[in-house]
């Protein structure tokens, strides 16, 4: 992000500098015998705004959405025992209803409590 922003600037100078010169051949070419200056004054115009429409013209934004899982109570299973065997079960994922006991196969549900 921090070096596109910086090529950004670095090319708005670059237009600037190019309108820049393109005023001073535009002056130039009123001295007699150097009308072709004013050739050389509207390339340089026209490069100088070709480079100001392409820096104007607005990039798509990209827009991060973070989503997080925070239950309002607090999930019981605190210290996540299989009823049926006793053994101690894996932390749920988030959004996770069920674990299974990896020793006895059984299905515990998780149950959100009140906190009230
Ligand atoms: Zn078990």
């Amino acid at each position: 992000m921090k070096t596109e922003t910086l090529a950004r600037l670095l090319v708005f100078g670059l237009a600037l500098f190019l309108l820049f010169l393109g005023t001073v051949f535009l002056i130039a070419a009123f001295k007699p015998g150097k009308e072709y200056r004013f050739g050389v004054s509207i390339i340089l115009f026209v490069m100088g705004m070709l480079l100001i429409i392409r820096l104007l013209r607005s990039k798509p934004k990209i827009v991060e959405i973070r989503v997080t899982w925070s239950p309002s109570g607090e999930i019981t299973l605190e210290e996540l025992r299989c009823p049926k065997c006793g053994a101690s079960l894996p932390l749920p994922k988030p959004g996770q209803d069920y674990i299974k006991c990896p020793y006895c196969g059984t299905i515990v549900k998780i149950v959100e409590e009140p906190k009230w």
